[in-house]
């Protein structure tokens, strides 16, 4: 079988949501036979106020372990698939799956079980509907007792069972325990499973079909109609993932990142938009025709400022002030430094309440001359691997700032270069943003 030039596509809920979605998704496949896996989601939301069929699942599970009536809510579920099924004109009678599932429920099975079955019922509906063999991911996805992702003993399993297919529709979002128990990822975990395909079935390219055209250079809840990102570093999402950007679950990124995998983020809804393609880091990777690829921030966040007189020759400060936030299980986010300064930012949900403890521990292990903790500091991201050796960028940022009067609180640029880091006071975070896109955005 021809290896080369073949695709995963995972479909995400919205794009399965009705018939009339897994119209598109089917339309989507068959335009092109080099779509061969095919990673569905659970049924989304149809409109804004609808439910998705997970979080039934979640529910009618609940319902059932606290003894309630659960039919309604069951009730519910199979409409759902029935009115899909029906939409598609198909012949499948998928009463005997519902009756498994219930007799599971009857017998207090887990809520894993339960919430995999949004998957496993959509993956045997498109299987059928477009001819391909289902193969459940239970017997190829697998996590060890303890419930962590095997992904050398997955991987090894169903490239075995892939390579002998030339089709297939793997349900996304879980796998199984080894006493064959069903074990779901996190929430929104079906990115995972197709990387996870992505990487068994050694393809070319990774699609992940969604209801946007790709990843925007900045929250388009903050710039109004921003531009959309064409290429993007796994290194760079991951740099705006942190800072709170998100399409993809981010776990996702892994499996395909060792294999080298590009990810095209496409839409279902516009599938001739060019989506965004998620790359690793190359060379040959043509330049970017913007220094900044995306701008991200977070809010909340709150700032150890400490002094000491020649800091710089003290051996073991930083170290001691470390210590003590690790000690009390606190995880730092940024560590920029002065000559005779030091400032640890930190998340203001880790050490709320816990401020006087912090600075009386680190006042006895490093006797600083100075320390206070600041709030309300809101943390800018400016990202792009085209900022890599072009002189003039963060004056770009800082003078963008200036012009709009914004104080800049504190300067973060890693060795990589590529991003820089600004702290403002969170009431400019909105403003920062805006003018910082505008001065990138040509
Ligand atoms: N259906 C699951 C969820 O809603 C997994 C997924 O869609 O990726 O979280």
């Amino acid at each position: 079988m021809n290896q080369l030039h073949h695709k995963v596509v995972k479909f995400g809920g919205s794009s399965l949501a009705s018939a009339e979605q897994i119209k598109k998704a089917v339309a989507i496949i068959r335009a092109d036979e080099t779509r061969r896996f095919v990673v569905p989601s659970a049924p989304g939301k149809r409109f804004s106020a609808d439910t998705k069929v997970t979080d039934l699942l979640i529910k009618v599970h609940g319902e059932s372990a606290s003894g309630l009536d659960f039919e309604k809510t069951f009730a519910e579920i199979k409409a759902r698939y029935n009115e899909i099924v029906d939409g598609l004109g198909m012949e499948l009678d998928l009463s005997a799956e519902f009756k498994i599932i219930h007799d599971q429920l009857l017998g207090g099975t887990t809520l894993d079980y339960v919430a995999s079955r949004g998957e496993y019922l959509n993956g045997l509906i498109l299987a059928a509907y477009l001819g391909f063999p289902f193969i459940d991911a239970a017997e190829v996805i697998f996590f060890d007792e303890n419930g962590n992702f095997e992904a050398e003993l997955t991987n090894r399993v169903m490239s075995r069972r892939l390579a002998r297919q030339k089709n297939a529709v793997i349900p996304g979002f879980y796998g199984s325990l080894p006493n064959g128990a069903v074990k779901t990822f996190s929430r929104g975990g079906s990115d995972i499973t197709g990387a996870i395909v992505a990487r068994a079935a050694k393809v070319d390219l990774y699609e992940n079909w969604t209801d946007v055209s790709g990843f925007l250079m900045v929250d388009p809840r903050i710039v109004n109609d921003p531009k959309p990102i064409e290429v993007i570093t796994y290194r760079e999402l991951r740099e705006l993932s942190y800072m709170g950007a998100s399409v993809l679950h981010e776990d996702a990124i892994f499996p395909v990142k060792v294999a080298r995998i590009p990810i095209n983020i496409k839409n279902t809804n516009r599938p001739d938009d060019g989506g965004t393609f998620i790359v690793p880091t190359e060379k040959s990777l043509k330049q970017p025709s913007s220094v900044v690829t995306g701008i991200a921030g977070r809010k909340g966040l709150r700032l150890i400022h400490l002094e000491k007189d020649m800091m710089n020759q003290e051996i073991g400060f930083g170290l001691r002030v470390l210590q003590v936030i690790a000690d009390m299980g606190i995880s730092f986010e940024h560590l920029p430094s002065g000559i005779d300064t030091m400032c640890v930012v930190l998340s203001g949900a880790d050490i709320d309440g816990k401020e006087e403890e912090l600075i009386t521990r680190i006042k006895e292990a490093a006797h600083p001359d100075f320390i206070a903790i600041e709030d309300a500091l809101a943390l800018i991201a400016v990202v792009g691997r085209g900022m890599a050796g072009t002189p003039g960028t963060a004056s770009r940022v800082f003078q963008a700032l200036a012009k709009e009067d914004i104080n800049i609180r504190m300067i973060d640029q890693g060795s990589s270069e590529l991003n820089i880091i600004v702290g403002v006071n969170e009431p400019d975070f909105e403003k920062a943003i805006r003018a910082i896109y505008a001065e990138f955005a040509e």
